[in-house]
């Protein structure tokens, strides 16, 4: 069984490197973004509940998310191991989930800022169907419309300069340190995230001595 925490900032790639990994080794793949997301398309009272703290732009407080994460896990349906991807994201979480959990790696993808930047800025969506573009490597035949139902693309209210900025420091001042947390206790593998998919989910496979895609 494998039990692998992947970390990195925002447009690092990390959703897509925890789904490969999911897909090959039958792990079960644990977004704490979208399990969020489920809950608020859903209208539970926990989606109640997150929305009016986020609507007074205060981060999600630690007990709802380990809530999250702890009974997502206790739903025994990962035989074969998970990979847990946005969380934990202060040393706080992450204390909290070596108490509860053995954990075999943690996979660190490391980019930089001005790469994130770069990546995060270029993000666009159609404002009527809802498909994400991205002006570096998955382009709109025509820059401001969508390929498929031809709404107009818009840049998302939380990719302004000044929201990714406060995201940067928060990661930076308040998840990455937990590294250390994890580094201590020799879990850390690094890949270089400013590379293409196949390439960082290679470095990964090779750090975790896991066979090649
Ligand atoms: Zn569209």
């Amino acid at each position: 069984m494998h039990k692998y925490i992947i970390m990195g900032p925002q447009g690092c790639g990390k959703g897509t490197q925890a789904k490969l990994l999911a897909d090959s080794f039958d792990l079960f793949h644990i977004s704490v973004g979208e399990i969020f997301r489920w809950n608020i398309k859903v209208h539970t009272k926990l989606a109640a509940r997150i929305k009016r703290i986020m609507a007074t732009g205060r981060l999600v407080p630690d007990e709802i998310v380990e809530e999250i994460v702890n009974r997502r896990l206790t739903e025994h349906d990962w035989n074969y191991g998970f990979i847990l991807d946005g969380f934990p994201r202060n040393a706080a979480q992450a204390e909290f989930f070596l108490e509860s959990y053995d954990v075999d790696a943690v996979i660190h993808i490391d980019v930089p800022d001005s790469v994130v930047r770069q990546r995060v800025m270029a993000r666009r969506q159609c404002s009527q169907c809802g498909l994400d573009y991205n002006l570096m490597h998955h382009r709109p035949v025509v820059e401001t419309v969508c390929d498929v139902c031809g709404g107009t693309l818009v840049t998302r209210d939380d990719d302004s300069e000044e929201a990714l900025a406060k995201r940067l420091h928060d990661y930076n001042t308040k998840t990455l340190p937990t590294l250390e947390l994890f580094q201590k206790k020799e879990l850390v593998i690094h890949a270089d995230g400013t590379q293409s998919i196949e390439h960082v989910q290679n470095e990964i496979r090779e750090k975790l001595n896991l066979p090649p895609d």
